[in-house]
Order: structure tokens, then sequence, then C-alpha cells
């Protein structure tokens, strides 16, 4: 089945809106999407109403942001209740939070000489409640300081650069505990993406969030190269969770997997999709 379990709207830091997400998966093939919006269930509805009028399968999806000691991991929630007032609150209180650090990266930045940063990435963020560093990075590239976001990336916004501020996050029994209350399944995002961390430490993680409530790993994912898939096949296998596969799609320009264009999981792996497939009525 063509599922894309991971991707992103103008809700959180992505191009299009819930709808044309929707409709661009759609022509590419997708069979199976859940839009997941970084802290944020806020597309969940309108994306839905579009997937249901084209016969697209669908489920509602967020990715929450997670502190674990210094690390900041994703969690990706899958088959959520996007109405669920304590996921609701949870993510809220995540967002006010991504506010304040917007002021404080402004300031970091304002202290290597550039100013007015902060109205700046506000005009990027069409959703002023979910405000992150790609809008920061759109900002800078438009005003000319770089010449594409992974060079501010590079530059100002990486952990150790001027604009980079540490941040505390939902713990991760919080978002595991948020997502699974929502009646979603918690999968851990791009796993090949948390470089600082030893083989080791990635694996205490992922028994931390086993031990939470968490059944699920992205084994095919937009950052992942195929040996990365690889390792994290026999991951899955090694520690019984179900596979994941999302495109992690932000915009036509600015991803290099697009929106229901992934690629298959390993054929003996148990998708997390078998969950749905009830609910699907048939789709397998
Ligand atoms: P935030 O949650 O505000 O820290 O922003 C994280 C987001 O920034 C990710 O979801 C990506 O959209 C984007 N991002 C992070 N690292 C990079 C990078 N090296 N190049 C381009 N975009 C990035
Ligand atoms: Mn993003
Ligand atoms: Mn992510
Ligand atoms: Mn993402």
């Amino acid at each position: 089945m063509n599922a894309d379990l991971h991707c992103h709207s103008a809700v959180s830091d992505g191009w299009l809106t819930p709808a044309e997400v929707v409709r661009r998966a759609r022509a590419n093939g997708a069979e199976l999407l859940a839009l997941t919006d970084h802290d944020e269930v806020g597309g969940v509805a309108e994306a839905a109403a579009e997937a249901a009028a084209l016969g697209l399968g669908f489920v509602g999806g967020v990715e929450v942001s997670v502190s674990w000691g210094d690390e900041t991991l994703h969690v990706v929630g899958l088959g959520v209740d996007a109405e669920n007032p304590a996921l609701c609150a949870g993510l809220a209180q995540v967002r006010s939070r991504r506010l304040a650090r917007a002021g404080q990266m402004a300031a970091a930045l304002e202290q290597v000489g550039l100013r007015g940063v902060l109205e700046g990435a506000r005009r990027f963020a069409r959703n002023p409640d979910m405000i992150g560093r790609a809008h920061f990075a759109r900002h800078l590239v438009a005003s000319g300081v770089a010449r594409d976001v992974h060079s501010v990336f590079d530059h100002y916004l990486s952990r150790g650069k001027p604009g980079f501020v540490a941040h505390q996050w939902a713990t991760l029994a919080e978002a595991v505990g948020w997502i699974r209350g929502a009646g979603g399944v918690a999968v851990v995002a791009h796993p090949a993406r948390y470089h600082r961390m030893s083989a080791t430490e990635l694996d205490k993680f992922f028994n931390a969030f086993i031990a939470e409530g968490g059944e699920g790993v992205e084994v095919v994912a937009g950052a992942h190269t195929t040996d990365e898939m690889l390792r994290f096949a026999s991951l899955a296998r090694r520690k019984g969770l179900l596979a994941s596969r999302g495109s992690d799609f932000h915009g036509p320009d600015e991803s290099v997997v697009d929106v229901g264009r992934c690629n298959p999981l390993p054929p003996d792996l148990a998708p997390v999709w078998s969950r749905w497939n009830k609910l699907l009525m048939g789709v397998e």
C-alpha cells in the first residue's frame, strides 16, 4: 500500500494548506495519508475532509517535539483524535513555549548583527501560534543572508551556531501519553537524524520509548539513506516495533521526497497501518 504517514502543512512549517497537501498526495498516488504538523493538530479536520472528498485513506497525526536529556527528538502520533482535550492542551503548552523561544532566537541573532528577524520570521509563519526554525530560515534566505535554507541551518540555526537556543520541549512520557490518550500510535520519527547520539544512547532511548508505550519506528523516512533504512528495519525486528513510512514533505522546493512518493517498507515488517485496516474497510 502506498502510505505516507509523515508530512507538514502551513499549519506548522510546510508551504501548502492541509487540503493542498492532500490533493498533492493523491495526485502522487498515495492511498493512505497522515498529516503530522509539528506540535499542532489544527490542520487535521481540513485534511480529513479533503481526503474524504477524494476517497483517500486518512488518519489524524502530529509530530511532537521531545526533550530527552539535552537531545531533541521527534515522536509522531498516528491515528490520533485531533479533538482530544488532553492532546490539544499539551500541544498548546508546547507551542506557547515556542513563542518565547522565538524571541530568544531573535535576540541571539541580533548579537551577530541580524536585526528584525522575529518580525521577518513571523511573516513566514502562517499559523502565528506555531513558529519554528524553518520560518527563521526562510526569512534569512529571503533577506539575502544565506543562499538556501540548509545553509542558514549550517551557519545560524543548528546546535552550536549563533541563533541556536537550548529549549525544553515535551517530555517523552508526555508525548507518548498524549498520543496514546488520543487513541494514537506513537512512532519515533526519522531515527537516523539523531547524529549526536551514540548507538548505545539511541538504544536506551528506544527502550524508554517502548516502556512508555511507544509502538513504532519510521523505517522509511525522507531523510534516510538505504543503509539507514536497513539499520532501522533491523531495529524494528529486534525490538518488535511496528514499521512506519513517511516523506517528511514540507514543500515542493524544500523536500527531497515528495508527498506520496516514499520507498516501500521491507515486506517482512509489520506496517503501522495494519492497525487501521479495519477502519479503512479492506484497504491493505
Ligand atoms: P524547530 O522544531 O523549530 O526546531 O524546527 C525544526 C524544523 O526545522 C524541522 O522540522 C525542519 O523543518 C527544519 N530543519 C531542521 N534542520 C534542518 C536543516 N539542516 N535543513 C533544513 N531544514 C531543517
Ligand atoms: Mn519541519
Ligand atoms: Mn522531525
Ligand atoms: Mn517532520
